[in-house]
């Protein structure tokens, strides 16, 4: 599925799909950092570079390696240092969308739901009990 949508970055209209999320522009920009930070991770001293040397000696965007890792395109089974932000508490993380402390707590919540059946109801109507965290 495509449509025509606003680039995040340079505001430029271009066609959204799976594999872009920004402009043709943008897209050939973020490869050409991707090739620099390869470059730079492929050599054996950086390969236990934490992401705040990576982000200073390439220039790197944070939020493009957190994409990056996020998406396997840098394993972190290769590089240790590296990981991206738990969608709750923003805490580094290697895999999944959660810290194992927000996936605890939300353990907890949802044995509490189904503690109280009239209250879980009353959530379901009112839908999405667990909102994005604002940025
Ligand atoms: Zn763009
Ligand atoms: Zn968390």
């Amino acid at each position: 599925m495509s449509e025509v949508t606003n680039c995040p970055r340079c505001n430029a209209l271009f066609m959204q799909n799976k594999f872009r999320d920004v402009c043709e522009t943008c897209f050939k920009e973020d490869e050409k950092m991707y090739e620099t930070v390869y470059r730079f991770l492929k050599m054996r001293e950086n390969r236990a570079a934490t992401m705040e040397t990576i982000i200073n000696q390439t220039g790197v965007d944070e939020e493009l390696l957190y994409k990056w890792v996020k998406k396997g395109r840098i394993q972190t089974k290769l590089f240790p240092n590296l990981g991206y932000p738990c969608d709750r508490c923003a805490k580094i993380i290697t895999r999944g969308k959660l810290c194992e402390g927000c996936t605890d707590e939300i353990k907890q919540d949802l044995q509490l739901h189904d503690a109280n059946s009239d209250w879980k109801k009353k959530m379901s109507n009112q839908g999405a009990y667990y909102t994005m965290r604002d940025k």
